[in-house]
């Protein structure tokens, strides 16, 4: 049987009001209250929803309605997706489109992507705060049994933090750190000397974005794998960094590279220069987070603790069980909307 050819007949564009439950900060932001931006399409009766993080939830929305995706073929994902620009906006069609296609078909996702389910363990973030804060921070996710923390450092954090975090959680516990782009190259190697003694396994983006050929000669000096985060917003991003040298691994979020489609592309590239793949996220709800999901089974890290966060997340259907997380076994992205918190189009 060919699946009978339906354009969209319905197009939305809402935002998802998101408040977490504690303020979060990182060395370039701090988040409490924000807004992802939800798209919807309708075709053959049938509705598929995707999210996507941005800084510029009005803009990115103003920027969305004004696609007109009307009459197009939902299954032509590429072709719908390579006319937008922006990576979030990207992505939140990209993401609906493909929930679309697996509700329609009566697949998940993954199942029609041809990837295997892979329950997987993500890390749970500590962000900056003062030290005492971290640590107790850390201590509570430690006692509840989360075995990864990410700890988000700045250029003053104090590495005693570091070392306090290692002490409680004992050799089992893994530690990796997110710089979120705060360091010099020579504060760089400093910090990770430090990290290294305590055991930490990786260092997230530590130099800002655009500095990307400072790795190559700095990596020998560093003692712990490099991670890429903030740098990477594309597959070509990714080839680039190869080429540049000195890096382990890439971040990749479906927000931040433009969705299913190009973080696919971003993966294997990245795979074909040996590079490692961690699948992170931003605050989204658990449409956005589920989506990722139905990747995890090609990353060699997961980060996806942002519906633990979150004090209203509007969608059902993504469990945790601790920090272990699997993909929806239902049609779609897998997740169900079940209150109506967004501001309309
Ligand atoms: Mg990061």
């Amino acid at each position: 049987m060919i699946y009978p050819a339906v354009p969209i007949e319905a197009f939305e564009v809402r935002l998802n009001d998101l408040s977490l439950r504690t303020t979060f900060r990182t060395h370039r932001k701090t988040l409490r209250h924000h807004s992802t931006v939800v798209v919807r399409v309708r075709a053959g009766g049938t509705w598929g929803e995707g999210e996507a993080y941005t800084m510029d939830p009005s803009g990115v929305a103003e920027v969305l309605r004004a696609l007109r995706l009307e009459g197009s073929d939902p299954f032509g994902v590429c072709a719908i997706t390579e006319r937008i620009e922006i990576q979030a906006a990207r992505s939140a069609v990209d993401l609906a489109l493909h929930d679309w296609i697996g509700r329609s078909l009566g697949l998940p996702v993954y199942r029609y992507l041809g990837l295997p389910s892979v329950p997987r363990t993500s890390c749970v973030s500590v962000g900056v705060d003062e030290p005492e804060r971290m640590i107790h921070a850390a201590e509570r996710w430690i006692k509840e049994g989360y075995p990864i923390l990410k700890v988000k450092i700045t250029t003053d954090t104090d590495p005693a933090v570091l070392t306090e975090i290692r002490r409680l959680g004992g050799e089992s516990l893994e530690i990796w750190v997110d710089a979120n782009q705060a360091f010099e190259p020579e504060q760089a190697v400093r910090v990770s000397r430090r990290l290294s003694a305590v055991g930490v396994s990786i260092l997230e983006q530590p130099l800002s974005v655009g500095r990307i050929d400072d790795y190559a000669a700095l990596r020998p000096h560093l003692a712990i794998p490099v991670i890429l985060d903030e740098e990477i917003q594309s597959a070509a991003d990714v080839a680039r960094a190869a080429r540049a040298g000195g890096i382990d691994g890439i971040n990749i979020k479906l927000a931040k590279l433009g969705g299913v489609q190009e973080s696919l592309r971003a993966i294997r590239v990245a795979r074909a220069h040996g590079l490692s793949v961690l699948i992170g996220c931003f605050f989204e709800s658990s449409l956005g987070i589920a989506a990722s999901t139905h990747l995890q089974s090609l990353a060699d890290r997961v980060d996806l603790d942002a519906p633990l966060f979150l004090e209203n997340d509007p969608y059902t259907g993504l469990e945790f069980d601790g920090a272990v997380v699997a993909p929806p076994e239902r049609v779609g992205i897998g997740v169900t909307r079940q209150v109506s918190r967004n501001r309309g189009s």
